[in-house]
């Protein structure tokens, strides 16, 4: 069986001096009791240095070049340099903001070349679920964004249920997730992301096909991060 990773996207929120830590995390679950599972903190970029408490760190996004002109982002490397092991890549909140499959292919790849593990988000919209085409939709984003590297993850978020508190009830997971399985083969583990929190964490995480999970609202509190990671 696949390790558990239970991951948390902070998005744009957080500071230095801010409250929420992961040696809080520490304190509240151990790593000594946490042995069977991966826990990852996917802080703003500006943070990835200051953390280094005991969790795995990641990026949120990154360019697919190494560097150069190209004002206001950050490289694989960079962020490498910085600390993470992982990064985020085609987060819904990018593929909105004009990150097509292609570009997220890309980053898959830049992430492999910097050694970092990518973690490659696909979902499909409310409309697209309602035309019955949810499954289709995620499997040419997988298609298109996966690139032919050995490790990666893949993050299965319905954009409906980001942020919504609406999250896509275990059977709809099982089957997506499922449907996953058999496109990427069993090595890969699989995350689900969209309102989980830790009264739904264990329906969720009890499921085969369900390797974890990627966290907006609930990781951004290490109370709740740690309810989360101890229903894996
Ligand atoms: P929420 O958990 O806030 O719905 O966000 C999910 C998400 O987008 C994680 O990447």
């Amino acid at each position: 069986t696949l390790r558990p990773l239970i991951a948390a996207n902070w998005k744009m929120h957080g500071g230095l001096s801010w409250t929420s830590k992961p040696s809080d995390f520490e304190a509240i679950y151990p790593s000594s009791e946490r042995r069977h599972l991966d826990v990852l903190i996917c802080p703003p970029a500006t943070l990835l240095a200051s953390m280094n408490d005991g969790v795995f760190l990641g990026g949120q996004d990154c360019h697919a070049a190494v560097s150069g002109a190209h004002t206001g982002d950050v490289s694989a490397e960079m962020l490498k340099d910085a600390g993470a092991t992982y990064v985020i890549v085609g987060h819904s909140e990018r593929r909105a903001g004009g990150d097509t499959d292609e570009d997220v292919h890309a980053k898959a790849e830049a992430a492999k070349r910097a050694g970092l593990i990518p973690i490659i988000c696909v979902g499909e919209t409310e409309s697209q679920r309602d035309a019955g085409q949810a499954e289709h939709v995620v499997s040419e984003q997988i298609k298109a964004s996966v690139p032919d590297i050995a490790n990666y993850v893949i993050a299965y978020e319905p954009v409906w249920a980001i942020g919504t508190g609406k999250t896509a009830t275990p059977d709809d997971v099982d089957e997506m997730h499922n449907a996953i399985r058999a496109q990427v083969g069993p090595d890969v583990q699989l995350l689900y992301g969209g309102s989980v929190k830790p009264a739904n964490a264990e329906s969720l995480l009890a499921l085969k096909n369900v390797n974890g999970a990627l966290i907006g609202g609930a990781g951004l509190e290490m109370e709740s991060l740690a309810a989360i990671a101890r229903a894996a």
